[in-house]
């Protein structure tokens, strides 16, 4: 069966920075296709559960209170991907506007809640290294 990187919040699991989780519908569906890999890559590099939200500001990752946490981000990005190879997977779903998980549309470093044109950490990595990376409004692509 194919594998598929899965951010785990989308799986129900309570690892985002509030401590909550966001499940998504279809988990079923795309488990009936796929072997799923839940991964978290903010959990990965370290970071504890809840945390200080963070955001992309150009290629640093900094906390609402100032903190640079880049160096959390890509070591998590990084395991991320080792266990992308790992288990063969070449396709991964994440979450839509996460710092790590964001692919295409993120928050723009500011804390106002707007929105730019941009990748988490995670998401970029993997997309260089040749993984198809889908968000979950995409998930009709997958089922
Ligand atoms: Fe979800 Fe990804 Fe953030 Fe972890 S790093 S809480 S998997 S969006």
């Amino acid at each position: 069966m194919e594998k598929l990187l899965i951010s785990a919040c989308l799986l129900g699991v309570s690892c985002r920075y509030d401590g909550k989780s966001k499940p998504m519908e279809n988990i079923e569906k795309l488990m009936e296709k796929y072997e799923l890999i839940p991964v978290c890559a903010e959990i990965f590099g370290g970071l504890p559960t809840p945390r200080v939200p963070a955001e992309i500001c150009g290629e640093k990752v900094i906390t609402s209170d100032g903190r640079d946490v880049t160096g959390e981000y890509e070591k998590g990005a990084a395991e991320v991907l080792r266990l992308g190879k790992l288990f063969g997977a070449k396709k991964a779903l994440l979450k839509e506007r996460s710092p790590s998980c964001g692919s295409g549309i993120i928050h723009n470093g500011k804390f106002d809640g707007g929105l730019v044109p941009g990748f988490g950490k995670t998401a970029k990595l993997l997309i260089a290294e040749g993984f198809e990376v889908f968000g979950e409004s995409q998930t009709d692509k997958l089922i």
